[in-house]
């Protein structure tokens, strides 16, 4: 189990850290992502993420009650 310094602030527990998963291309589970801006639609694929800072979204998970705080570093 991944220990964090992170305390959820309402059991005051340790919080473990993880991450969020998304569904890529061929319906690949990648890590979710951080976009800057508004999102873009385009027609062919979805939305722009071109030329857009991005950030890999970490997510700490309080064992027990299940709160959950993101962070994109
Ligand atoms: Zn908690």
């Amino acid at each position: 189990m991944a220990r964090s310094d992170h305390i959820c602030p309402n059991c005051k527990e340790e919080m473990e850290e993880g991450l969020l998963l998304d569904r890529g291309h061929g319906n690949r589970p990648v890590p979710q992502e951080w976009l800057e801006g508004k999102p873009e639609p385009s027609f062919f694929i979805g939305l722009k993420t071109k030329n857009k800072r991005k950030r890999r979204v970490i997510a700490y998970r309080c064992p027990s009650c299940g709160l959950l705080q993101e962070y994109a570093r």
